[in-house]
């Protein structure tokens, strides 16, 4: 018999591969391993429309439950992978049952960075699957509450902009010189720091989390290494997010930042492929390996290592991009803004509409787009051609 393609996480990458091997012809079988128990939904609107109480949990679906049955594609759910041993071709799995596969596809995604100083606490959570949007959406259901957000990262600011319209009171507090700092460098970086001032929320850049007040299993007020008491109510810790790889431990994976592959999701295992937040794509400008954490990159990987697994032709990589939106603005970003040595900007940098152009050598790398998203075809076209 046929053991078929099996996908180990049903996420984003893992229902886009499932689509783009049932669309490219492929009719062997195919089996989706996932821990969560729900069919594969949307993380995006779990910080937005779902946390301000605009989307319901069913709208998050990918696909009705009629369409898996219609395509042949066998969800395994509330069931993780433990294991992979790969000389034998085998998944193993939370259940003790393991299954057999002819080729693999990694795509277990990201999980929130712990931070030890704040774990164990019943008022202090993360965001990253339903489950955790839901516990948020309660808290964030109590108008006046003090909310703490750890980490300044893209999720953790849409969080503060949900509880602002929501009229909780928002304290930011970032190690980094300001949010954002080590994608954005440190003019666009505050930018956003003002944007969120400008709304009323308390940023605090350039501070550590010295030592705790807690109580009955909650934590009372962080205070920072500047001196600064920040009281909450409720803290959400978003330090950043690494990829969910920790059952490949022993299978012959190197996995410190994510699985490794090529452009075409190829790991360095025969027949085993990664894509989405769980790997790391070579990236040739750079010269190394980089860590994925945005929605675009892990639709189209997926759906390029699918086709690799069918051994069709690789469609061309468009430019890297993601989307934030934060007080309803549209915030846009397409390349990759790392070791650039200028910014242009187009617009007002004090306002909330203007482009900023980032540059290595004369070259564009990276465009963000504030609340303009008619202009991102030609800041695509921008980075695909590098020049001005
Ligand atoms: C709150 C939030 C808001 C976001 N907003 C944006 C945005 O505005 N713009 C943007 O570009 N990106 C955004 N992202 C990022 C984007 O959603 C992710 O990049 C994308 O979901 C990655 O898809 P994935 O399939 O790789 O991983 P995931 O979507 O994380 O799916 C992985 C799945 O694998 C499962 N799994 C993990 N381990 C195992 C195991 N051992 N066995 C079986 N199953 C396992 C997980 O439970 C999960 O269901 C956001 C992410 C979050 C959390």
């Amino acid at each position: 018999m046929d053991d078929g393609i099996v996908i180990v996480g049903g996420g984003l990458a893992g229902q886009r591969c499932a689509e783009t091997l049932r669309r490219e012809g492929y009719d062997g079988p195919v089996r989706v391993v996932c821990s969560e128990p729900r069919r594969p939904y949307d993380r995006p609107p779990l910080s937005k429309g779902l946390l301000a109480g605009r989307h319901e949990v069913g709208s998050l679906a990918f696909r009705a439950p009629d369409w898996y049955a219609r395509n042949s594609v066998e969800l395994l759910l509330g069931v993780a992978a433990t294991g992979l041993r790969a000389a034998e071709r085998k998944v193993e799995l939370s259940d003790g049952s393991s299954l057999a596969y002819e080729q693999l596809l990694i795509a277990t995604g990201g999980r929130p960075r712990p931070l030890p100083t704040l774990t164990g606490y019943d008022n202090v959570s993360v965001l990253r699957t339903l489950d955790d949007a839901l516990v948020l959406r309660d808290v964030l259901g109590r108008r006046g509450e003090r909310l703490a957000l750890v980490g300044a990262g893209f999720v953790g600011l849409e969080i503060a902009s949900t509880a602002r319209a929501l009229g909780l009171e928002v304290t930011i507090v970032e190690a980094a010189p300001s949010p954002l700092h080590g994608v954005l460098g440190p003019i666009l970086g505050s930018w956003f720091a003002r944007l969120h001032e400008d709304e009323g929320v308390t940023v605090l850049s350039g501070r550590t989390i010295e030592r705790l007040e807690a109580g009955r299993g909650a934590v009372r007020a962080l205070h920072l290494s500047d001196g600064h008491v920040v009281a909450a109510d409720h803290v959400v810790v978003g330090v950043g997010t690494d990829a969910d790889v920790g059952w490949l431990a022993g299978s012959g994976i190197e996995t410190t930042a994510g699985v490794p592959v090529d452009a075409d999701g190829r790991s360095r295992l025969p027949r085993v492929f990664a894509a989405g937040d769980a790997a790391a794509t070579f990236d040739p400008s750079l010269r190394r390996h980089l860590p994925g954490s945005h929605w675009e990159a892990a639709a189209r990987q997926a759906a390029r290592a699918a086709r690799t697994m069918l051994g069709l032709e690789p469609v061309p990589a468009p430019a890297p991009s993601f989307w934030t939106d934060q007080y309803g603005l549209r915030i846009q970003y397409v390349g990759r803004s790392s070791a650039t040595d200028s910014i242009a900007i187009d617009g007002e940098l004090g306002s909330r509409n203007f482009a900023a152009t980032f540059s290595r050598a004369e070259r564009a790398v990276a465009v963000l787009l504030v609340d303009r998203p008619r202009n991102l075809p030609a800041a695509r076209q921008l980075i695909e051609r590098g020049t001005p």
